[in-house]
């Protein structure tokens, strides 16, 4: 199969090349083999994207927030009308398998969008009275975002970024992942059939120093990163030298607290989706399993049967249910850790290897007898290994659960409706679940504490980074000065 895309870049509302630019293979990750090959942005691309969303940013602001709506949920019918050739794309630029693409990533694209285009009418400023003066203020877009994706949800992260910033009146440069370029052009493509100005949604391909040309660039306003801590701490400073907002959704290593009196297939299967859902490429992934004593043999049980159930075949075949590693990059780091897991002497429950066949697959892992000092306990290994750790009494299950830098999520199984509220309510973490694991719906904000971000995406939340108040005070009566 070849996704060759039409060009490497898609610039004020067209696709670009410059072949001066690094060549960038992109492989099928099932297989190994390559799919199509882009070439990374030029400073000649990156000033085109720029001038272009400038542009388009003055003429998109001026519309009715009710017009700018209308081309985000027109959008989202788009993506939605083509969910299945876009989520082939997604697997074969990802490896995650149809069955999950097919319902996880042009799907959460679509909710974005539709639900940003929805609000984009109700975004107001406020009048304040102030006896007979009175004040009031106006909710203005920033200007030109920049977007810097990771590779695991190509689609979702466009979306998720694009949605509220355009929403706003803003205009986007987005870079994806260099491992995963394909998607991002389809979103652009999507928004400019939708009735979006050419240059309001751009995507400029690259490594980290075509980011990091975005995130200093003057004409960028606001710089929005998925990825992980180390790329944050240097995308926020760069940013911060230059006084530009910022978004970071960055890594974790996230606990869940299965407590004895759980409903055990229902903490099975929310441990299963917190780690093994697109390979354990997840960011919000509930890597560090405290499972209370009474319950943790029957616990890794019934998870070692349901683990081996996992169908890891064609990822373009429905019927698989667990694909490979992105990158061979990121199988190899992987293994790094599953080895370390052994020799720190935790016990492998199940899986641990890597399939004897062309791609990077390794088979779901589960290490029982985890202490809080293993590496693969305080690592973010994104990947499909999970970590199962004992106690005893919640207060200390908290403290353990909270002795990270991360903070990105949170998890709690549990009948005890009181302890629930109570746990979570203990946890250091932005997004957290009860009896529940990973779910992110766009009407809920998605955010971090601690090393593992700022600022929120989804929901009303995010309209706060993507938009800047402008307060006017208006006096009723005549100016009183001193002299
Ligand atoms: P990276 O941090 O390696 O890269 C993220 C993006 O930043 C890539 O597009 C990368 O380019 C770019 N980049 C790298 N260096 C710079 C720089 N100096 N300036 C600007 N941009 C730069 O993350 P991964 O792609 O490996 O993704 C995995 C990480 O993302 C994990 O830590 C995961 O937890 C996190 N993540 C967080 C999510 C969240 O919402 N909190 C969701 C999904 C993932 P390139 O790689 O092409 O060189």
């Amino acid at each position: 199969m070849i996704c060759q895309p039409t060009a490497s870049h898609f610039v004020d509302g067209r696709y670009l090349e410059d072949e001066a630019g690094d060549e960038i293979a992109v492989i099928y990750p099932a297989t190994g083999t390559p799919i199509a090959t882009v070439h990374a942005a030029t400073d000649a691309v990156i000033d085109a994207a720029l001038d272009a969303a400038t542009r388009a940013q003055a003429e998109w602001a001026a519309l009715s927030p009710r017009a700018r709506g209308r081309v985000l949920t027109d959008a989202a019918r788009i993506m939605r009308a083509r969910n299945r050739e876009l989520s082939e794309l997604e697997t074969y630029d990802t490896g995650k398998p149809l069955s999950e693409t097919l319902v996880a990533d042009a799907t959460s694209g679509a909710d974005a969008l539709e639900y940003f285009g929805g609000l984009a009418g109700t975004l107001t400023g406020e009048h304040i009275p102030l006896g007979g003066d009175w004040a009031y203020t106006i909710r203005e877009p920033l200007g030109v975002c920049a977007g810097i994706g990771a590779w695991n949800y190509p689609t979702q992260i466009a979306c998720w970024k694009a949605a509220p910033a355009l929403a706003c009146g803003n205009a986007m440069v987005f870079k994806p992942s260099e491992t995963t370029p394909l998607s991002a052009l389809k979103v652009a493509e999507i928004l400019l059939e939708a009735g979006a100005p050419a240059g309001l949604f751009n995507v400029v391909q690259g490594m980290g120093m075509v980011g990091a040309r975005l995130a200093t660039d003057p004409r960028i306003a606001k710089v929005s990163l998925t990825g992980s801590v180390p790329t944050g701490k240097r995308v926020y400073a760069a940013a911060a030298a230059e006084m530009k907002h910022v978004t970071m959704e960055l890594g974790g290593k996230s606990p869940m607290l299965v407590f004895d009196d759980a409903d055990i297939d229902n903490a099975v299967g929310g441990a299963i989706l917190g780690n093994f859902y697109s390979s354990g490429q997840v960011c919000s992934n509930g890597t560090r399993v405290f499972v209370q004593r009474g319950v943790k043999e029957r616990f890794l049980d019934r998870l070692a049967e349901r683990v081996r159930g996992a169908v890891m075949g064609d990822p373009m075949d429905e019927a698989t249910t667990f694909g490979p590693m992105v990158s061979a990059t990121q199988a190899d780091k992987v293994m790094g850790y599953i080895t370390q897991g052994r020799d720190e002497g935790a016990r492998l429950v199940c899986g641990g290897t890597r399939l004897d066949r062309p791609g990077y697959w390794i088979e779901p892992t589960v290490f029982a007898d985890v202490t809080d000092d293993m590496t693969i306990a305080r690592d973010e290994i994104f990947g499909p290994v999970m970590a199962v750790l004992d106690f005893d009494d919640e207060a200390d299950a908290i403290a353990r659960a909270n002795a990270t830098p991360f903070g990105l999520s949170a998890g709690v199984f549990t009948r005890d409706i009181s302890r629930a509220h109570r746990v979570i309510g203990a946890l250091r973490a932005g997004s957290c679940f009860i009896n529940s694991y990973n779910d992110a719906p766009v009407e809920v904000p998605f955010g971090a504490v601690k090393m593992s971000g700022v600022g929120r995406e989804n929901a009303r939340a995010a309209i706060e980074h993507y938009s800047q108040l402008k307060s006017v005070y208006v006096r009723m009566g005549d100016v009183e000065a001193p002299f």
